[in-house]
């Protein structure tokens, strides 16, 4: 996988970022850092690691890539907790995209909780 920087756009290597991740050599420490690592999960097409991390109670049977989709960017607009001591965790942001030359842009509120000590995601809405 040829990804320069990390698509979740924290400005670090992808390899040493949400790829450490996507590679299970490293788990998400808090909500945040586990919804940065599935939106570039999308973005570089690492859907096992989108699977992985979705509660069982609420994942989809299957996740199916979507070709015409490019994801484009990220921001990370509130976090309410979901820190390193916590059990629950919520993170809106908005993350762009990009289908045959007509952008878009999903804005979501996730919900996220500690599953066996890790972090999954529950479900989100539209803030
Ligand atoms: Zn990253």
């Amino acid at each position: 996988m040829l990804v320069a920087d990390c698509p979740c756009g924290s400005g670090d290597r992808y390899d040493a970022c949400c790829g450490r991740l996507h590679r299970r050599e490293a788990e998400a420490a808090t909500a945040e850092e586990l919804m940065r690592s599935r939106y570039a999960a999308y973005a570089v097409g690492q859907l096992e690691h989108v699977f992985r991390t979705w509660h069982p109670r609420t994942r989809p049977a299957s996740i199916e890539p979507d070709p015409a989709l490019t994801w484009t960017g990220l921001t990370v607009l509130v976090t309410a907790a979901g820190g390193v001591d916590d059990e629950v965790g919520e993170v809106e942001f908005e993350a762009r995209w990009d289908r045959g030359g007509t952008p878009g842009a999903l804005h979501e509120r996730s919900r996220f909780e500690r599953r066996r000590g890790r972090w999954v995601y529950v479900d989100g809405d539209m803030p």
